[in-house]
C-alpha cells in the first residue's frame, strides 16, 4: 500500500542491491522505524532499507538520487530531537546502518579502533576493553545508540568534560554522498592539515549532508584507578565551586560531574524499583562525580582530601565514595535512570542547554524565576551534565494541573527558558541537535549569515534535497 507512492520499480531495484533480508515493506515491520521517541512528529515511512556494506549504501543512495526519493538515516533511533523518522507523507525511506556492524580494525599501537556506523556504541567500549583500551564516550543510551548516530549527532554524554564530545573522538571518516559516490576519509592520523577539514561538515550534521558508513576513532589508555562518588551539596552554586576545586586539586582527572536535585532523587525512588538513597537524611541537590587516573596511587585520598576541606568551606553537605565496582555501578544506575524516570512522571517541555559552567548558577536563579513567574506552579526537573555546562532543564505541568493545556503552551515554554539561555550566551541545543524539534529555536536565535551557510552547505552537499529533508535547516531556508 505505501510502496505505491514510490516510483515504479523503486522497490525492486532498492532489493537488488541489498536482498531480500535488507529490505522491509510490510506495513507493521516498518512501523517501528516511524516511532518518533518524543512522538510529537508521528511519522510513516514507505520502507525500511538496510544495506550492508558500504557499497550496498553507494548503491541505494544512487537509486534515490535518480528517483529524487527522500532517504532519513537511521541508528538505533535514540535521538531525542525527531531527526531519525519519516515525515507523515509515507514516501519518505527509512535507511538503517544498523546491518553496517563491523568493527574492521583496531590498532593498539596507533590508539584508533575503525568501527562501521552501525555498530552499537557498548559494542565498540566492549572491543576497546578487550584490547585494554578505552573508548571514551559514554551515554545513558550507549546499549542502542550507534557510531553513526553518536557522529552524526556529535553526541555529548557524562565523560566530555574530560575527552570531549564525538567529534573530538574523529580521526577518519566515510561518507556516501548525496548522489551515491564514496568520500574515503578513512584514515587514523593525529596530524593532517592538507586542506579543509572535510569530515568535520559530516559530524553533527544529523545525516543532512552524507551517509556516515565508518570512522576511525580514538582510544585512551583504560584509566587504572576509578574514584566515583556521590556527594550532597547546597545547590548549583556550590557545586561550581566544588568542581573547580577538585579540578585543581586533581589535576583536571574530573571525569564525571553530574548534577541530581532532590526532586530528581525522589522521583527516580518513587517510579524505579531497585534504587536507595545513599544518605539517611535529604539534602537539596546531589553530583555524581568521578574521577580516573591512569596509574594506581592516590587519586582516592586526594578526592577525600578535597571532599573534607569542601565540608569544612560549607559546599559539601555529605559524601559517600564507592568501595567496590559495584557500588559505583549502582550510582551510575541512579544518574542512567533519571531520564527514563522523567518519562514515567508524564510529559515535560524538554530543553537540552548549555551556558559557560561559570553562569550555571546565574542560570538556575535565573530560569527558575522566569519559570514561576510565566507559569505559576509549573515544576522543574533540571538534572544532567553540570560539569561542561549542560543542563537538561525540563518544565513539567503544575502537580494535579490541566497537562495538555501546558504542554500545549511548548513554544512559549521554550521562549522562557532559552531566552535566559541565550542572555548568558549559552546555547539552545548543546547536545541533542536540531532535528525537526529545535527548528524554530534555530531561526530564532542563530543569525541570518548563518542560516544562509547553513542553507548553502545543503545545497552543496545535497543539491537535490533527497537526506534528510528539513531536518536541521528548515525547508523555507
Ligand atoms: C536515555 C537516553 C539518554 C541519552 N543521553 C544522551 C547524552 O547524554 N548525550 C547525548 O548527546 N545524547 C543523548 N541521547 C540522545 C541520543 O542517544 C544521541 O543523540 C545518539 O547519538 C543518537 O544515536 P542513534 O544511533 O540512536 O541515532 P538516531 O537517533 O538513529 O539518529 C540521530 C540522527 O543522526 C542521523 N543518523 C543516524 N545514523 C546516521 C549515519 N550513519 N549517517 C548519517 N546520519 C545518521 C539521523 O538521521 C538523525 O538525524 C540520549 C537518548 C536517550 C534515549
Amino acid at each position: 500500500m505505501q510502496a505505491s507512492v514510490l516510483p515504479n520499480g523503486l522497490i525492486d531495484r532498492l532489493r537488488q542491491i541489498v536482498g531480500p533480508s535488507g529490505l522491509i515493506d510490510d506495513p507493521s515491520l516498518v512501523a517501528p522505524f516511524a516511532e518518533d521517541r518524543r512522538g510529537r512528529f508521528p511519522g510513516r515511512a514507505a520502507c525500511v532499507v538496510r544495506p550492508a556494506s558500504t557499497a550496498e549504501v553507494a548503491g541505494v543512495v544512487g537509486v534515490a538520487a535518480e528517483l529524487g526519493v527522500s532517504l532519513v538515516p537511521q541508528g538505533g533511533n535514540t535521538g531525542l530531537v525527531s531527526g531519525s523518522t519519516p515525515d507523515a507523507s509515507g514516501r519518505e525511506i527509512v535507511l538503517s546502518l544498523a546491518r553496517m556492524n563491523r568493527v574492521r580494525a583496531i590498532d593498539v599501537g596507533n590508539g584508533t579502533i575503525t568501527a562501521e556506523a552501525g555498530c552499537i556504541l557498548a559494542e565498540v567500549q566492549r572491543a576497546a576493553a578487550e584490547a585494554d583500551r578505552l573508548f571514551p564516550l559514554s551515554l545513558a543510551a550507549e546499549g542502542s545508540c550507534t557510531i553513526g548516530g553518536n557522529l552524526s549527532t556529535n553526541a555529548g554524554g557524562t565523560q566530555v568534560l574530560r575527552y570531549g564530545n564525538a567529534r573530538d573522538l574523529v580521526l577518519g571518516l566515510e561518507v556516501v554522498l548525496a548522489d551515491g559516490q564514496v568520500l574515503d576519509l578513512l584514515r587514523g592520523l593525529r596530524k593532517d592539515n592538507t586542506g579543509y577539514d572535510l569530515k568535520q561538515v559530516f559530524l553533527g550534521s544529523e545525516g543532512t549532508l552524507g551517509i556516515i558508513t565508518a570512522a576511525v576513532l580514538k582510544l585512551v589508555p583504560r584509566p587504572r584507578e576509578v574514584v566515583t562518588g556521590w556527594v550532597a551539596v547546597p545547590g548549583p552554586s556550590a557545586a561550581v565551586e566544588l568542581l573547580g576545586r577538585l579540578q585543581d586539586s586533581t589535576g583536571g582527572q574530573i571525569t564525571t560531574f553530574e548534577y541530581v536535585p532532590r526532586p530528581c532523587l525522589e522521583q527516580l525512588l518513587r517510579l524505579i524499583d531497585g534504587h536507595r538513597d545513599p544518605f539517611t537524611e535529604p539534602f537539596p541537590a546531589y553530583i555524581l562525580v568521578e574521577a580516573t587516573a591512569g596509574a594506581r596511587g592516590g587519586l582516592r585520598a586526594v578526592i577525600e582530601h578535597g571532599l573534607t576541606q569542601a565540608v569544612e568551606a560549607g559546599l559539601v553537605l555529605d559524601a559517600t565514595l564507592a568501595a567496590s565496582e559495584n557500588q559505583a555501578r549502582a550510582l551510575w544506575r541512579m544518574r542512567e535512570d533519571l531520564p527514563e524516570a522523567e518519562k514515567r512522571a508524564g510529559a515535560a517541555v524538554k530543553h537540552d542547554v548549555s551556558v559557560p559552567v561559570s553562569s550555571i548558577p546565574m542560570f538556575f536563579e535565573r530560569a527558575e524565576r522566569a519559570v514561576a513567574a510565566s507559569f505559576p506552579g509549573a515544576r522543574i526537573s533540571a538534572f544532567g551534565h553540570i560539569g561542561d555546562g549542560n543542563i537538561h532543564f525540563n518544565v513539567l505541568p503544575p502537580a494535579n494541573g490541566d497537562a495538555a493545556g501546558f504542554l500545549a503552551r511548548w513554544n512559549d515554554v521554550n521562549d522562557v527558558v532559552e531566552g535566559v539561555v541565550m542572555d548568558l550566551g549559552g546555547s539552545f541545543s548543546a547536545e541533542h541537535g536540531i532535528g525537526r524539534l529545535r527548528q524554530r529555536s534555530l531561526l530564532r536565535y542563530k543569525t541570518a549569515i548563518e542560516i544562509e551557510l547553513m542553507a548553502s552547505l545543503k545545497r552543496t552537499f545535497d543539491p537535490k534535497g533527497i537526506l534528510n529533508p528539513g531536518r536541521v535547516v528548515p525547508p523555507s531556508s
